[in-house]
């Protein structure tokens, strides 16, 4: 793989207005785990758990670089920027970010996403499964601050918790 590979543009995406001229933005949060939630089934099946996860975190990644580029601004300080992410975060239904702890000298951060898109509501498994997630975050993070990140989430609705909280660490 080649460091100009993307697996994700901005531009797929599409134009949804001229596309959806009727229905425009609007999607039911069924609809999107139907299609999750099938998906990684089956990628599990074909693949394995452990690669399935690798591979959400890296998608994950690949949106999180280009919404930060498309939707975010890198030159605004921390606190706005986090503003800003939380107002865009909420504005296409991702969830609600909240910021626990940022350490930017050390580069240590506790992020926290309430009434996630991907869990919030789904039954208990007791196993955090908001990979693509900390893949998200992780290229935000990266893309704003120019540094390597790992994000590890350690709360998640499905290991029975209210809230899904990240890790963000940076190697
Ligand atoms: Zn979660």
């Amino acid at each position: 793989m080649s460091d100009t590979f993307r697996c994700f543009e901005w531009e797929s995406v599409g134009d949804v207005g001229l596309g959806r001229p009727t229905l425009g933005e609007k999607m039911h949060v069924a609809a999107y785990r139907m299609f999750h939630y099938a998906h990684r089934c089956v990628l599990e099946k074909n693949y394995g758990k452990e690669a399935v996860k690798r591979n959400m975190v890296e998608a994950g990644r690949a949106v999180g670089e280009e919404f930060c580029q498309h939707m975010l601004d890198i030159n605004l300080p921390p606190a706005d920027f986090f503003r800003l992410l939380n107002q865009k975060m909420a504005e296409l239904g991702i969830g609600i970010l909240e910021v626990e702890h940022a350490d930017f000298e050390n580069m240590i951060f506790i992020l926290t996403v309430s009434e996630d898109l991907d869990c919030s509501g789904v039954p208990a498994t007791g196993e955090a499964i908001c990979n693509y997630a900390e893949g998200f975050i992780t290229g935000i993070m990266q893309r704003y601050t120019d540094r390597q990140f790992i994000v590890k989430e350690i709360n998640c609705w499905s290991t029975g918790d209210w809230t899904c909280r990240f890790h963000v660490v940076a190697i």
